[in-house]
């Protein structure tokens, strides 16, 4: 639809629009629409669930245990839901998702099938005029960008897909019905999270795999199992002072870290430490020692851990040495979780090939072209990742004071106040924003506390009168710097990782989340709130007094 038609489609008018229809825009409808607001959430997807509704490929589950990846806000939906494993399937999250919908009646306020293309904002009285591809326009005072930190799948330049004869697909895209790849020959591309998921069930599926590996993750194994009824009843149980717990945590996870340093410890005890927290299964091992993100030495001793565990795990030297991640310390990537990935390689018709030593110079009509070879394939899956936590909001137009874009005022890089709004940008939220844990913790823990503090802060301005609720620059400028300076006391920042945006060619180098923790940050935003929301703006719209003057004038006939 074109700018002039979208500028005269009818416009509808709420409190709240909410754009995404996750974890988060699910939260913020339920949260908002509790106080009293009229909100309307606009969903690209035909489905609810965000990240759960797209991404179908085989082995796509969540990494973090099922009980902590939950909502919290209602105990009932906490009772009456049973998990049914540790580490739930992408069909049991799209099913809780879609229950937590109809549970809480959310479906009769979610438009689907509408994208937001622009977001303007009107000075005078503080609005948002919120367009959609499909020629809807919603007008509100109140803008909540639920639109997720990793919901923008990214495609490699590699030349020649337009040409390839066989299938091909990106695993945050499956088609809905899945895929059979059996009597196939399969290449996959990339081995982040998402290629480490699907690669061992893909292998089983087809004739032949072929897996092409630019950067070695380092991967624990999930030690996934089904949730017996004495087991749900216990989580269940202890799930209130779990949740409680996680709130304070640095990652929002229920495994407590260990305080130690990993260079305090003997060699012996540094081992049986390493074995417990892997036993244990899942990202636990990142609280082994206090230090391993933050020492270059204690780092190596996680790192060695792993490399042992690779080499003990696959058959092959050769390719063992290729599956060990070199050249940037254990962790500063996100460290994987998985259900039997090395192991993988020990089957004969599974072969790695490093890109680092021949690279993939293009697809041809029959296959990959790797190096001087050309391997045929039937398929392609591209498991290469996302245009993480800016991709969603860039993609909007959505214009702030003085017709300033977001992209304008990113052009360098993400700057927000507390990850939760950008100076410029009155009435604006984002949910998981660049500036907040996001990303480096369990993000249905990070969801609930931004939706918490949005509704509180609207809440608060409304009952004032206080239209206008905006960061301030000064604000946002020291935020940006203490964010900048805990990520450079940590190892993170020594990786190309997507945390910095690397993998995207021409993004800005900025690390994006906040390193500090999810305990630290939620004191952090409840002292903002309790200081009268201060860093904030909040004042009454400019056109306000002129409003309620012709509110007042007589009639004259
Ligand atoms: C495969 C995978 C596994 C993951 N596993 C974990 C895990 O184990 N633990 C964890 O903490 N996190 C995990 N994550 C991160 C996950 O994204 C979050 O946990 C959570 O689901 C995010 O919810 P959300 O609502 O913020 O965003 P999303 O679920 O991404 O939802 C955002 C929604 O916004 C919509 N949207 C975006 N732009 C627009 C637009 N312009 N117009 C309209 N709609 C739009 C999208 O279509 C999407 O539906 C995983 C992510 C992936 C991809």
């Amino acid at each position: 639809m074109t700018q002039d038609a979208q500028q005269q489609a009818p416009q509808q008018e709420v409190d709240v629009v909410v754009v995404g229809a996750g974890f988060a825009g699910l939260h913020a409808l339920h949260e908002l629409r509790g106080r009293g607001l009229s909100v309307r959430v606009l969903e690209a997807g035909h489905g609810v669930g965000g990240t759960w509704y797209w991404n179908r490929y085989p082995g796509a589950r969540c990494d973090v245990e099922s009980t902590d990846y939950q909502f919290s806000f209602s105990e009932d939906l906490v009772r009456e839901w049973r998990w049914s494993e540790r580490y739930p399937r992408q069909e049991e999250l799209l099913r809780y998702l879609d229950h937590v919908a109809d549970r809480f009646d959310l479906r009769r306020d979610i438009s689907l099938g509408r994208r937001v293309v622009s977001a303007v904002l009107e000075e005078e009285d503080v609005t948002w005029t919120v367009a959609t591809e499909q020629g809807e326009r919603w007008r509100a005072r109140w803008l909540i960008m639920a639109t997720g930190c990793l919901s923008v799948p990214r495609l490699p330049l590699v030349p020649g897909l337009e040409d390839f004869r066989g299938d091909w697909y990106h695993t945050a895209s499956w088609p809905a019905d899945g895929v059979d790849f059996t009597g196939e020959r399969v290449a996959v591309v990339g081995t982040g999270s998402s290629g480490i998921q699907s690669i061992p069930l893909i292998a089983e599926q087809a004739a032949g795999l072929l897996v092409l590996q630019r950067t070695a993750n380092y991967s624990v194994p999930a030690f996934n199992h089904e949730l017996g009824e004495e087991e749900l009843e216990r989580l269940q149980q202890d799930f209130a002072a779990r949740r409680e717990f996680t709130r304070s945590s640095a990652l929002g996870l229920a495994a407590p870290a260990d305080p130690r340093s990993a260079l305090a410890v003997s060699e012996e005890e540094r081992r049986t430490q390493y074995e417990t927290r892997w036993r244990m299964g899942g990202l636990p091992m990142i609280g082994a020692f206090a230090d391993l993100m933050v020492d270059r030495a204690a780092n190596e001793t996680a790192a060695a851990f792993f490399h042992d565990k690779i080499r003990a795990k696959v058959d092959d030297p050769e390719t063992a040495e290729k599956l060990l991640p070199r050249g940037y310390p254990w962790g500063a990537k996100r460290v994987c979780v998985d259900s039997g990935y090395y192991e993988t390689f020990n089957r004969s018709d599974v072969t790695l090939i490093d890109l680092n030593e021949q690279p993939l110079r293009g697809i041809t009509p029959r296959g990959v072209l790797v190096g001087e070879t050309e391997h045929e394939v039937d398929a392609i899956v591209f498991a290469t990742g996302f245009d993480a936590m800016t991709g969603a909001l860039m993609a909007i137009d959505i214009r702030g004071r003085d017709g300033r874009s977001l992209r304008q005022a990113w052009s360098a890089g993400p700057k927000t106040y507390l990850g939760l709004a950008v100076a410029g940008f009155p009435g604006l939220f984002t949910v998981t924003g660049p500036g907040s844990p996001s990303v480096l913790s369990n993000m249905v823990v990070s969801i609930e506390q931004h939706v918490e503090w949005i509704a509180d802060a609207i809440s608060w301005s409304r009952e004032r009168g206080t239209e206008v609720f905006e960061a301030t620059q000064e604000a946002q400028e020291a935020w940006v710097e203490h964010v900048n300076a805990v990520a450079d006391s940590t190892l993170f920042t020594e990786a190309n990782s997507w945390y910095l945006g690397a993998n995207v060619p021409g993004k800005p180098r900025v690390f994006m989340p906040y390193a500090g923790g999810v305990g630290a940050y939620r004191q952090k935003c409840d002292e903002v709130a309790a200081a009268g929301y201060e860093g904030f703006r909040a004042v009454p719209a400019p056109g306000a007094e002129r409003r309620r003057a012709d509110r007042s004038a007589p009639v004259v006939a």
